[in-house]
Parts: structure tokens; C-alpha cells; sequence
């Protein structure tokens, strides 16, 4: 090897595969609950248990929910669908194979675009396909053995393939962040990795920098968040390089992510060529989609996020973060649009909800609907800061005593007597009497020392409980000071 090949670049290639549980109520061909949480084995009935002589229903909610997908992925839809048998064998797999597509999936050639620091980038979706998840395998350490409960089994899946388009652990991260914000838009998911209703597999490979063939990819399993997704390709990535700048060559193989220990893991100690043996569903006969069902679907279609943002920024003259922050959670950005409605302050209506009320949310674990507040409520606490009845600190606080009360920002105000107090006469009072007090101060500022004025107006703060306007008693101080 020469030396120029010892510090040869290389380029990452990175392809994902996301497995979305659709929340419909019931499951994809039966009528069995399609819920998460319960006792082990109680939402089942004779057809997602495999037994003979059932025949399974396509939900057809299921179809509606991929066509959705599909169009906000910017696929094609097959309006032709089929269902095929993807054969093996495990035991969290009653009938011994999985229903799935294979020839037509529901969508394909569609693409999600992503942000990076070259600006915007274009991942390809090669596919997105209909089909059921397995039952879910317990391993009993006690009793040294496995459980199965066949709950999930014949939960409706989304499989969003990628092409191999994305070029680093960190673009991998962002497609993912990007991905879930457009599926949670949609409402087909609670998008929600502990529970894992959204599961993702990666498969990476490196080749050298001036290549245009691929290099052999491993497959990772077993990531339960992005966070662990980013790691594993990190860690991955490392370990190509290694292996090939020794001399070694990878091994295509299917690889679990140790979070724990932080490393990959064979999974099989030798790679089986899977034959899954693919055929069509007897049971599911083919049929086409009407068009018209498509036009439906289509007109349904929310605005994404990507969209909203480059409108929040153009409608209300946001700038990028506020826009992106508020476009992070649909809640929000609707309630920010509700509020800009009645009060046309977009940036202050953006501070608050993006500062105060966030806040408020995350520390309360909830999202903006279970705060309990209207937009008239909100922009009543914001006029009254604006108007200077309460300083900003005050409004904050009145904030957290509206969520804890349900009470309105005025309500609150006049009982709690926290109106910002600007009337001279009162806060004269104060001045003079902190004046009394610091005779130091007072004499430091007389030598042209105003920073001991900061001094004073917050000695004067605490005295009127927090009530004061701070501008005002600044102003006091100084007259007073300058006529004595
Ligand atoms: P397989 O037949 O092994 O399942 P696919 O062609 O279906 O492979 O691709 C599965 C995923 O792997 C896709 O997301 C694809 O983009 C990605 N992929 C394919 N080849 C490579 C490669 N050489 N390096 C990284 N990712 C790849
Ligand atoms: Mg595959
Ligand atoms: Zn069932």
C-alpha cells in the first residue's frame, strides 16, 4: 500500500430503512385492536394468529394512511395494489410468513429534502411499502425461556426505504428529525421510538473518495433512537475504515447496535443469503385504486413543514430560528397563527410562545392544547406587558399562575395586585427612602460613578416587591439624585 493510500479520503454511504406503525384503531386485516400497552396476548383473534382457515381483510384506513405517506414523500403512487407472502420462520410469526409488497410497493420513487450546512439536499425514497408487523419475543432470564405475545402482531406498517443518497452519520440524523416532523404532520403515527412505533434499520458503506461503485454495506439493528442511529453509524463508519486501511474487507453482514457498550455486534456468526421465497397472496386479490380516492387523499394532505416554514417567514417576517422553532410542533404553529389574528405582533406572539410558554411545556411534560389556554388568553398577558401594567418578569410569572389556575391574565392582575406600579408618587416614595439609606451610593454617583445607579434601582426593585417599572425608578433615582 502506498503512502498516498494510507491517508486516503473516504466517502460514507448511508441508505435507511424506517418501519412506521400506522395508528389505525384496528389491525391491518383484522378487526383485532390495534393498540399498545396491553396484557400480553389479549388483542388476537383466529387471523392474526395464523389459524387455518381464516382469511385476512385489508383496513382499508391502512391504504388511505400509505397513500398519504406516499405523496408527502413526493412518490409515485401505485394505484395497482398487491399484496405478496414474504416467507420465514420465527416464532413471533404465527402463519409462518409475513404479508408485505414486493413487485408494487404503494410508493416509490419519491424524496424527502433535507437541510445541511450546503444547503438544501435531496435524499431519495426508493420505496414505501404496506405490510404487518410480527408478534413481539420476551426473553424470560429467570425461567430461561421465551415468551410471545402476538399483540402486535398484524400492526399496520409503513417501510420507508431510502435510497443510498446520504453521506454522513450527521445527514442520517437530520433525514430522520426531518422525516418524523412531515409523518407527524400527516397524524398517521404517533411517531414514538420507545414504544416503537418508529423503528429504523441502517445500512452503511464506505468507498474511496473518487469511486462511483459501492462499497459492501453491514445492516444495523436494534438503534431506539436517532440519537443511538447517529452513534451506530459513527461507530460503523470507524470500523470500515479500519478493517480496509489494514487490509481487511468487510463483510456483508447484519450488525445490533450495543448501546450500552457503544459498539456493533454480529449478529449470526455467518451471513444466510435470505430466500424469502416471495409470492403473491392468494387470499388479497389485487384491485386498483379510483383516482378519485388519490384527488381525496391529496386534497386532504396538510401543510408540511418545510412549506410552513418558508411561509412563516415570508407572512409574518419571522426569522429562520423563530419560524423553525414554532414549525417544530404543528400545536404551536397553529396557535401562533390563531394569535397573529387577533394581535398582529408575529415576533412578540413568537417570543413568548418560543420562550415563556415552551418553557411552560416542557417542564409540565405536555404539548400546547393540554395547556389549557386560548390565544385570547395569551394576548391578553402579552398586551398587558406591553402596555407596561406588568414587567416582562411579572408576566411570566402571571403566565404560570394562569396554567395552574385556568384563570385569565386580568383575573390574575387584580388579585394577586401585581400591576406593574409606575404612579410617581408611589415610587418616590421608595426612591427617597433608598436614597436614605445609601449614602454611599448616592455620593459615588454624585462623583459621576452610574454604575452604583444600578445599585439603587435594584435595592428600590426589591422594596416594591417587584412591582416597580425599572425604567421609571432609573429615571427617579437620577432626578433626584441630580436636584439634591
Ligand atoms: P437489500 O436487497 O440488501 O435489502 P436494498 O437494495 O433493498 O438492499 O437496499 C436496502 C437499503 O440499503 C436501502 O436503503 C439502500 O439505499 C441501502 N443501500 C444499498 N446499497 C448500499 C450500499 N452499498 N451502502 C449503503 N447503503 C446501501
Ligand atoms: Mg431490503
Ligand atoms: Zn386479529
Amino acid at each position: 500500500m502506498t503512502h498516498k493510500n494510507m491517508s486516503q479520503a473516504f466517502e460514507t454511504v448511508i441508505g435507511l430503512e424506517v418501519h412506521l406503525q400506522l395508528s389505525t384503531k384496528t389491525k391491518i386485516f383484522c378487526g383485532c385492536a390495534n393498540m399498545f400497552g396491553s396484557a400480553p396476548n389479549t388483542n388476537v383473534c383466529p387471523v392474526c394468529l395464523g389459524l387455518p382457515g381464516t382469511l385476512p381483510v385489508l383496513n382499508h384506513q391502512t391504504l388511505l394512511y400509505a397513500i398519504k405517506v406516499g405523496l408527502a414523500l413526493n412518490a409515485h403512487i401505485n394505484p395497482f395494489i398487491k399484496f405478496d407472502r414474504k416467507n420465514y420462520y420465527y416464532p413471533d410469526l404465527p402463519k409462518g410468513y409475513q404479508i408485505s409488497q414486493y413487485d408494487f410497493p404503494v410508493a416509490k420513487d419519491g424524496f424527502v429534502m433535507i437541510k445541511t450546512d450546503k444547503g438544501p439536499k435531496r435524499i431519495g425514497i426508493k420505496r414505501a411499502h404496506l405490510e404487518e408487523d410480527a408478534g413481539k419475543l420476551m426473553h424470560d432470564n429467570t425461567d430461561n425461556c421465551s415468551l410471545v405475545d402476538y399483540n402486535r402482531t398484524g400492526t399496520p406498517l409503513i417501510e420507508i426505504v431510502t435510497q443510498p443518497d446520504l453521506r454522513s452519520a450527521g445527514e442520517s440524523y437530520d433525514y430522520l428529525n426531518t422525516l418524523k416532523l412531515m409523518l407527524q404532520y400527516l397524524g398517521v403515527s404517533d411517531c414514538d421510538m420507545e414504544k416503537g412505533s418508529l423503528r429504523c434499520d441502517a445500512n452503511v458503506s464506505i468507498r474511496p473518495a473518487e469511486s462511483t461503485s459501492f462499497g459492501t454495506k453491514t445492516e444495523l439493528k436494534n438503534m431506539n433512537s436517532f440519537r443511538a442511529v447517529k452513534s451506530a453509524l459513527e461507530y460503523e463508519v470507524g470500523r470500515h475504515k479500519q478493517v480496509i486501511l489494514s487490509g481487511g474487507k468487510i463483510v456483508q453482514e447484519t450488525l445490533l447496535w450495543d448501546d450500552q457498550k457503544s459498539v456493533t455486534v454480529a449478529m449470526r456468526s455467518k451471513e444466510q443469503a435470505h430466500d424469502y421465497r416471495y409470492f403473491p397472496d392468494p387470499d388479497l386479490v389485487p384491485f386498483t385504486v379510483d383516482y378519485k380516492v388519490l384527488d381525496q387523499v391529496r386534497a386532504e394532505l396538510p401543510e408540511l413543514p418545510g412549506v410552513k416554514l418558508e411561509r412563516f417567514i415570508k407572512q409574518y417576517g419571522l426569522n429562520e430560528y423563530d419560524a423553525g422553532v414554532l414549525v417544530m410542533d404543528q400545536a404551536a404553529a397553529n396557535f401562533f397563527e390563531s394569535c397573529c389574528e387577533s394581535y398582529n405582533q408575529p415576533k412578540k406572539i413568537a417570543n413568548w410562545l418560543n420562550g415563556a410558554m415552551l418553557k411552560e411545556m416542557n417542564e409540565r411534560k405536555v404539548g400546547i392544547s393540554e395547556l389549557g389556554l386560548t390565544s385570547v388568553n395569551l394576548i391578553e398577558l402579552i398586551k398587558s406587558v406591553e402596555d407596561g401594567v406588568l414587567s416582562h418578569l411579572a408576566g411570566k410569572e402571571v403566565l404560570t399562575l394562569m396554567l395552574d389556575s385556568g384563570k385569565s391574565a386580568g383575573q390574575i392582575i387584580q388579585q394577586q395586585s401585581l400591576a406593574q406600579v409606575s404612579d410617581d408618587a408611589v415610587l418616590m416614595a421608595i426612591v427617597d427612602e433608598i436614597i436614605q439609606q445609601n449614602p454611599t451610593a448616592v455620593e459615588q454617583i454624585k462623583q459621576g460613578k452610574f454604575a452604583a445607579a444600578g445599585f439603587l434601582v435594584g435595592q428600590a426593585m426589591k422594596k416594591s416587591g417587584g412591582k416597580a417599572n425599572p425604567k421609571k425608578l432609573n429615571e427617579l433615582i437620577t432626578r433626584r439624585i441630580s436636584h439634591a
